[in-house]
């Protein structure tokens, strides 16, 4: 009898997960388990017949390698759906999977991330898809207050807390205090912009064709804001632009930092404006408890020692800052009560931001 009842809590409880649908990478949090699925957000699609392929990292190994009919695509731009079918295929793949892996019904309670300042239009496509995939309730949160709970930063009490969340295809940057947004930049500048800036850079000045992937190899493995000893170096192929021909070359630290400088510059100089414009009470918080990095670019070498000195602020990298998102929506949902007034209800009576 009362194993029963324990049953049916069980089963209740475990119908609740929190998505977190990244330009780069999509992650499925499901209640009482944790993050089960971290999958790249790409899906490949027959064009010939319109059924999908391949999902996650699966797909993620076809992209540049595909024949003529099957297209590797990355539903999600800029932190926003591009391609509404192929996002609602990749969300009831993972939905399916997560129930699956979780061994329970059907129609669960979902929490889904979106960037800071998408529009109404984007969010309801989120909601759309994520409704046409299964789910029976949909919440949406935005991506960076999900971050800072993931992170447990104390995002309800009367204290400010900067959290800047590096992404694939956006940075969020946002001070937080009360439960809501006080200040907050987006910006375009992520890790699929520091991709282009190695793959022109390559093509630049060693005269070689790199594709996507291997600009992001490089950078995970070689990419350094400051100088880094001894160098870091890594042998890479592509194609000569001049004999049409395969070539090897090596690459140092030094050049990927030339590559990225434009990028990372702007980056520190959006924080600094978001700081700028923060208020009196609220900066004198974050100068004490520091900015938090969240996000795969978090990792990138030397960034924040390079931010903390650029704006004088101790700078902390979260841990496994590429789970912060879905961590947040899982935190969230297991305690919907107390973070009710920061989900975005009713995308027709959208509270004012400031
Ligand atoms: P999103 O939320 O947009 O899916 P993620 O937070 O998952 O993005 O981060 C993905 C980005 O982080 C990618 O651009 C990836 O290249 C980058 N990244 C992941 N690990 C590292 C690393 N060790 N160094 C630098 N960049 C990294
Ligand atoms: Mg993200």
């Amino acid at each position: 009898m009362f194993k029963n009842i324990k049953a049916k809590i069980l089963k209740l409880t475990s119908n609740e997960i929190g998505i977190d649908l990244g330009t780069a990478n999509t992650l499925v949090y499901v209640s009482g388990r944790g993050v089960i699925i971290n999958e790249p957000s790409v899906v490949a699609v027959n064009q010939k017949t319109g059924r999908v392929v391949a999902v996650g990292a699966q797909a993620k190994a076809m992209l540049g390698r595909t024949p003529g009919h099957i297209v590797a695509v990355r539903p999600i731009v800029d932190g926003v759906i591009s391609d509404f079918e192929v996002t609602e295929e990749m969300l009831s793949y993972l939905i399916k999977k997560a129930e699956e892996l979780s061994k329970k019904m059907l129609g669960p309670k979902v929490v889904v991330g979106v960037p800071y300042g998408v529009t109404n239009v984007e969010r309801r496509a989120v909601r759309d898809a994520a409704r046409n995939a299964g789910a029976r309730e949909v919440h949406i949160i935005e991506e960076p207050m999900a971050a800072a709970i993931g992170i447990r930063l104390p995002v309800r009490e009367a204290t400010g807390s900067m959290i800047v969340d590096i992404g694939g295809g956006t940075t969020d940057i946002a001070v937080i205090s009360l439960g809501g947004i006080v200040r907050a930049k987006n910006l375009k500048v992520a890790g699929d912009k520091l991709n282009s800036d190695i793959m022109s850079y390559i093509r630049n000045e060693f005269k070689i064709l790199i594709g996507e992937k291997t600009a992001e190899d490089l950078k995970i493995a070689i990419a350094s804001v400051v100088e880094h000893k001894p160098a870091l170096e890594a042998a890479i192929r592509g194609r000569d632009l001049v004999t049409g021909l395969p070539r090897e070359v090596i690459v140092t630290d030094s050049d990927i930092r030339e590559a990225i400088g434009p990028s990372i510059d702007t980056f520190l100089e959006s924080v600094k404006e978001v700081l700028e414009t923060t208020p009196p009470e609220i900066l004198a918080d974050v100068m004490r408890n520091g900015i938090h990095l969240a996000g795969g670019g978090a990792l990138i070498r030397g960034l924040p020692e390079v931010l903390s000195n650029y704006v004088g602020i101790p700078v902390h990298v979260a841990d496994d800052p590429l789970t912060a998102v879905a961590r947040g929506a899982g935190i969230i949902l297991e305690d919907m009560e107390i973070f009710d007034e920061m989900l975005i209800q009713n995308e027709d009576e959208l509270p004012t931001r400031k």
